[in-house]
């Protein structure tokens, strides 16, 4: 018999997932199988989605700056956003480096000899400074070749003011890009629609390559983390959605769960942008502003990567035995918070970030080589934190504006 009624796209995403953990379960003992004949298939669908994130950072971010029809408007919205991100990652930071000291006595310091072992290649982390003054561009195509998302960012926010600036000349201009929005747009719902095969794929070589490995302390770690996630996820996330946003916890967390899946599998913030965009608008986003929130957040605000880098710092200072100062500490959430709005929104980047805060307190970079090995399993769960709180952002700002038009 035929069931005519058809089941939705995050039925589908979770139908993905959890068939893919099945997968991934019955090829344990075979990763090389998945990795040959199942990943390039996830892979492809990742790669049409890292085609589209600079058109669709460049053309919405600056359609939401045009949108938001005067310059003073643009500075208000953005500044609030900015606050509202270094804010919720400082609070992130120190979740993180709370619950790993609360747990410091359970990771053992690992002897001389295997630390000796270590090669991890650092690849060369930027300075703060050096994070600064790399988000504005020298070229206008150099960033958009190389997918580098901030001066992407920037270009498109001065593209819009531009336009805005050029009032009557520049209106034709700004039809332009509400109209390759809008195509960009059609273009990502495609790509959208092939989301439960990408995961899937993605989650069964996840599975299978990682499954064994997820043992003993790493094990450890990893909880820690992820208790860090789930804790600022109902602590901060709960408590923005429901007393700055006016939303029902329950209704946000089944309208951003597609783009939830969407990250936990991709590992990818800008990958998982156009989804969380259309989660957001229909939660009730305003589009201008989610289309101006969203994508910044993508590339500046990194939640679940400054919990990450946090309980990986300590981590790895007790594995050598070090024992971190009030001071240090204090370091680490200056530098992870800079640390992940430097991240780029892709797969691994938090890892190579975490480098920088790293070496400002003195920790051997080398350390990274212990957890690099699970990094995939952090990476998991920092970018679906990363991408949710881009939204609660998205709807509170939204919120804002609604609530001043009501009164204007
Ligand atoms: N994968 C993360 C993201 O895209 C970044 C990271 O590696 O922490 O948000």
């Amino acid at each position: 018999m035929k069931n005519k009624r058809k089941l939705s796209l995050p039925a589908w995403i979770f139908i993905g997932m959890f068939a893919g953990i099945l997968a991934g379960l019955c090829f344990l003992g075979n990763p090389e199988f998945t990795k040959e004949w199942i990943k390039p298939i996830g892979t492809i669908y990742i790669n049409l989605l890292k085609f589209l994130v600079v058109p669709v950072v460049l053309f919405s971010i600056a359609d939401g700056v045009i949108s938001l029809k005067d310059l003073k408007r643009v500075g208000s919205v953005g500044l609030k956003t900015f606050v509202y991100y270094m804010c919720t990652t400082a609070l992130a930071v120190i979740i993180g480096l709370i619950l790993a000291t609360a747990f410091k006595g359970l990771f053992p310091p690992l002897d001389s000899v295997s630390l000796g072992e270590l090669t991890y290649e650092a690849k060369e982390s930027p300075s703060v400074m050096q994070v600064i003054v790399n988000i504005f561009p020298d070229n206008l195509f150099k960033p958009m070749v190389n997918a580098d998302m901030l001066p992407v960012i920037v270009i498109s926010i001065l593209l819009g003011a531009g336009v805005l600036a050029a009032g009557e000349k520049g209106k034709k201009i700004g039809d332009a890009i509400n109209c390759m929005n809008e195509v960009v747009m059609k273009i990502m719902m495609m790509i959208i629609k092939i989301t439960p095969l990408g995961v899937f794929c993605l989650m069964t070589n996840v599975v299978a390559e990682n499954g064994p490995k997820i043992v003993g302390t790493l094990a450890l770690v990893i909880a820690v983390a992820y208790l860090g996630y789930l804790l600022h996820v109902v602590l901060i996330y709960g408590a923005s959605v429901k007393f700055l946003s006016g939303m029902s916890p329950l209704k946000f967390a089944k309208g951003i769960a597609p783009a939830f899946i969407c990250a936990f599998t991709t590992t990818s913030s800008n990958a998982t942008l156009p989804l969380n965009i259309e989660c957001c608008n229909k939660m009730g986003a305003e589009p201008e502003i989610s289309s101006f929130v969203l994508p910044l957040g993508a590339t500046i605000n990194m939640d679940g990567t400054a919990i990450y880098q946090a309980v990986a710092t300590v981590f790895i200072a007790a594995c050598y035995g070090i024992d971190l100062t009030l001071s240090k500490m204090a370091m680490v959430v200056l530098t992870a918070t800079l640390a992940s709005v430097g991240t780029a929104g892709v797969s691994g980047a938090g890892m190579i970030m975490l480098a920088m805060v790293l070496t400002s307190i003195g920790v051997p970079v080398e350390g990274i080589a212990i957890i690099a090995g699970v990094d995939k399993i952090f990476d998991m769960g920092r970018t679906a934190l990363n991408i949710t709180g881009d939204a609660t952002c998205a709807l509170w700002i939204s919120k804002l504006e609604h609530k001043k038009s009501a009164r204007v």
